[in-house]
């Protein structure tokens, strides 16, 4: 049996096969521009297997409500070729196969669950901090969506002291991607995350708002381990200024594992989102 997985970024499409068993074989990369061309490529590429299901973690919002007449779109996103598009449907158009379905994030932490940083646990949460800050979770080995898929980033923080920086988020302003996510930083700061690697007031400040959202998954959830991914956490001094700041928020109040143990980078890198969608595409096919 072979699956086929495709990570729907907003910048670019992942698409890959498995072996038989299940595992990643190959992967190629293709531009996120318009529904018709990039699908285009995606369909070429995958027209050559003969495949017995598809998985798909996709950017969003995306509807994944199957009882909604819009189950399978994305919604609201400002790229606005995707808006309002039938993703799932046109792959389901194209190939007769079990289709599963979810968001990019939601993706990674199943992939992180089942075969990397989380491996022999039965729930996580995954959160990127990257261009925007997004975050999914399995629950109980399960998916977490309900009426919709959550928004993990856009969660409401209290303002660090020092705070200059108005936010920019489009939709709430100084919520936690707003306030925290790449563009943040590059705003509040000028230069981005990258150029401010040495600058530990930058990092302090971005570990206060993480750790607050880790306190709020965590009270909320009650995940076994919390996976910290994307771009602005390649600044690895972050984890442990996130565990201090968690420790001194959560005051001794839940019971947890070790720190170092509980919030972690990915252990599959940048193939979290891509394994979790091939192991989405096992699990449609096993339902
Ligand atoms: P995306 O979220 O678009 O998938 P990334 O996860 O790579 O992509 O996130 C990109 C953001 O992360 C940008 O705002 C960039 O400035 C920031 N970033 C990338 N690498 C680093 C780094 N080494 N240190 C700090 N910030 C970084
Ligand atoms: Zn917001």
């Amino acid at each position: 049996m072979i699956y086929g997985a495709i990570e729907a970024g907003g910048t670019k499409f992942v698409c890959a096969v498995s072996d038989e068993q299940g595992e990643l074989k190959e992967k190629v990369s293709i531009p996120t521009t318009t529904p018709e061309e990039t699908l285009g490529q995606v369909f070429a590429y995958f027209d050559s297997f003969e495949l017995s299901a598809i998985g798909i973690g996709s950017f969003g919002p995306i509807d994944v409500n199957p009882a909604s007449s819009t189950y399978g779109y994305v919604t609201t996103t400002p790229k606005t070729a995707w808006k309002n598009y039938d993703f799932l449907g046109a792959i389901r158009n194209r190939y007769a196969i079990p289709v599963g379905w979810t968001t990019d994030v939601n993706a990674a932490a199943l992939g992180e669950l089942k075969k990397g940083a989380a491996l022999g646990l039965s729930s996580c949460v995954y959160l990127t901090v990257g261009t925007g800050i997004g975050g999914g979770a399995v629950i109980n080995g399960e998916l977490l969506s309900g009426y919709g898929h959550p928004e993990m980033g856009h969660i409401m923080v209290r303002l660090h002291p020092d705070e200059t920086f108005a936010g920019c988020c489009p939709y709430h302003g100084n919520c936690l991607e707003g306030i925290a996510a790449g563009p943040a930083i590059e705003q509040r700061y000028g230069k981005k995350g990258d150029e401010l690697a040495d600058d530990s007031a930058v990092w302090e400040m971005e570990a206060y708002y993480i750790a607050q959202a880790l306190m709020n998954y965590t009270l909320v959830l009650s995940p076994e381990r919390i996976v910290l991914g994307g771009g602005v956490m390649k600044q690895a001094q972050l984890f442990q200024l996130i565990r201090q700041e968690f420790e001194k928020l959560m005051g001794g109040y839940v019971e947890l594992p070790s720190l170092e143990e509980y919030i972690v980078p990915p252990a599959l890198g940048d193939n979290a989102g891509i394994t979790g969608c091939l192991l989405l595409a096992v699990e449609q096919l096993a339902k």
